[in-house]
């Protein structure tokens, strides 16, 4: 059915597109077709678009097959949209072949020429069966899609140099000079203009014009004021009010209570283990221990409030769990007075866009804690730094941008660089180790195993620990010391009001990049080469 889906959409697409272009036409010139259109290959799901294109050109138009093929490079660019080789789609080729008998025969003639190409370039016989479009009963969309358009990029400047280096490296030693960057971006009209009037108010008050909405770079006349106590105030004021604004709504939409007066703390995502709801959840779980235990004094405890938001695919098993312990912790927490007025956890049902408009502008710090190397820009971090939020995250995708535009002061960095996560892997990495050595690790893991959050039962998170400490692929333990340990400096920062205040001054003014406007922008000039209508 999958299948069925992307054929129908990619070749209703094509065809109207062959229809709007060259109306009542019943002999088009189209060799003219990619100066008309080009078609952005959102991912690997349309990719089934290229053969499609080719069977139009060649069966219903009467091309030769070199023609078709010029024409249909010409139409295609793709960007990539992960890293993990799992998510890159591969088809049986007995599926495609039942549903779509000629575009197999399409792609196993691409594949043919695409070998005879590398071989005439003078690529290694293995490296050639390494990059193979089809092979045994596999066709491989991201290098179809490599193969048949003109472009390709990346979400990241670090996912796009990681794609080169890693992915598809193969691919970029032949084709240096098919491959780009476009940096994501999100649009200041649904996610400042239409989720937060207070801040917008204020930042068109700063600025003397609300032109920053559709020219966001203006935003960086802000960065003036972020030295002025009365507009930092003004700001701390904005926020303090989209705070309680938030109450009202999750009171409204969830029936929970919530203390305005405490940090708050967000990760709002779809729920993966390469994102590590993981690591969050163990340290909540660690600082729930540390103050019932006395470890901490009660004037040393920031109070903080801790969201979480995500749903996970339906068959994903360890994801779902997780969503599972965290609803458990956060009633077990709840319903104890021990840590009341101190820490809450809440896991708010439904994540998705309606949410994230009324919480992201209420908060105070986002995580972004993914393993580095595996989140492939990230949107959220975005939203976040734009609504004057702190961000606490690894150097991974879009992170590593937004840290070098709001600078380094003013982002709590902590955790393994891509480089360290290879040396790990390269060495055997053993989670087991990490959970010896670190006693609040060993303990918030040893309260998921013994019943804690599951009334007694020893058994319900036992998939979920076995994980952590036999395999932990995405290096959740290894990471947990460094992230307790920013967090005193978090806490440190958000003692002093007026501080913590400027520094969300500071991202707000130097995100005006992350744009959806500029990635348009930079598709136009990098890749479509043409400019935007007038
Ligand atoms: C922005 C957004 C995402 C993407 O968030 P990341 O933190 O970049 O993974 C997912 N879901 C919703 C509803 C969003 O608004």
């Amino acid at each position: 059915m999958r299948l069925e889906q992307q054929y129908f959409f990619v070749s209703a697409s094509l065809h109207d597109a062959i229809r709007v272009f060259y109306p009542g036409q019943d002999k088009p010139d189209l060799t003219t077709f990619p100066d008309k259109i080009v078609f952005q290959l959102n991912d690997t799901h349309p990719v089934i678009g290229i053969p499609e294109l080719m069977r139009i050109l060649i069966d219903e138009y009467g091309y030769d097959w070199d023609t078709a093929w010029s024409i249909t490079t010409k139409t295609f660019n793709y960007t990539c949209h992960t890293l993990l080789p799992e998510a890159l789609e591969v088809w049986p080729a007995s599926l495609i072949g039942e549903l779509l008998p000629r575009h197999l025969e399409i792609i196993e003639k691409i594949n043919a020429q695409f070998e005879a190409e590398l071989k005439a370039k003078g690529v290694a016989a293995d490296t050639i069966k390494d990059m193979a479009i089809y092979t045994g009963d596999a066709v491989r969309m991201a290098y179809l899609a490599t193969y048949g358009g003109s472009h390709v990029n990346g979400v990241a400047e670090l996912h796009s140099q990681l794609l080169k280096d890693v992915t598809l490296k193969n691919f970029s030693d032949v084709y240096p000079d098919k491959f780009t960057n476009v940096t994501n971006g999100v649009t200041p009209r649904r996610f400042v203009k239409l989720a937060n009037p207070r801040l917008s108010d204020l930042i068109t008050e700063g600025l003397g014009t609300d032109k920053w909405v559709s020219d966001l770079e203006l935003l960086k006349g802000l960065e003036p004021l972020a030295a002025d106590d009365e507009f930092v105030k003004k700001f701390a004021a904005v926020k303090k009010a989209n705070k309680h604004a938030f109450v009202g709504f999750a009171k409204d939409h969830y029936g929970i209570d919530i203390d305005e007066n405490t940090l708050f703390n967000t990760m709002v995502k779809r729920l993966h283990e390469y994102k590590r709801q993981s690591l969050k959840i163990l340290a909540v779980i660690s600082t729930y221990a540390d103050i019932k235990s006395g470890k901490v004094k009660a004037e040393d405890i920031t109070p903080r409030t801790v969201f979480f938001g995500a749903k996970a695919a339906p068959g994903y098993y360890l994801a779902k769990m997780t969503i599972e312990l965290i609803n458990n912790v956060s009633r077990v927490i709840s319903s104890d007075s021990a840590v009341k007025g101190k820490l809450a956890v809440h896991m708010l049902p439904n994540y998705n866009v309606e949410m994230a408009q009324n919480l992201i502008p209420a908060t105070e710090l986002d995580e972004q804690i993914s393993q580095a190397g595996k989140e492939a820009s990230g949107t959220g971090n975005m939203k976040f730094a734009l609504n004057g939020a702190l961000t606490v995250g690894t150097l991974d995708g879009a992170n590593v941008e937004i840290r070098e535009r709001v600078g380094a002061d003013n982002f709590f960095l902590f955790g393994m660089t891509v480089d360290e996560v290879e040396a790990q892997y390269a060495n055997g990495y053993d989670p087991a180790k990490y959970y010896e050595a670190d006693p609040r690790l060993k303990q918030a893991i040893d309260l998921v195993a013994d019943g804690t959050f599951s009334n007694g039962d020893r058994n319900a998170y036992s998939p979920l620990v076995a994980d952590w400490l036999t395999k932990d692929w995405f290096m959740t333990l290894a990471d947990f010391s460094a992230y307790m340990g920013i967090q005193s400096e978090i806490e440190a920062l958000y003692a002093d009001e007026l501080e913590w205040n400027r520094k969300a001054v500071l991202n707000v003014a130097n995100s005006g990049y992350f744009s959806s406007d500029r990635s348009m922008e930079d598709y136009l000039d990098r890749i479509w080469h043409t400019g935007p209508l007038a």
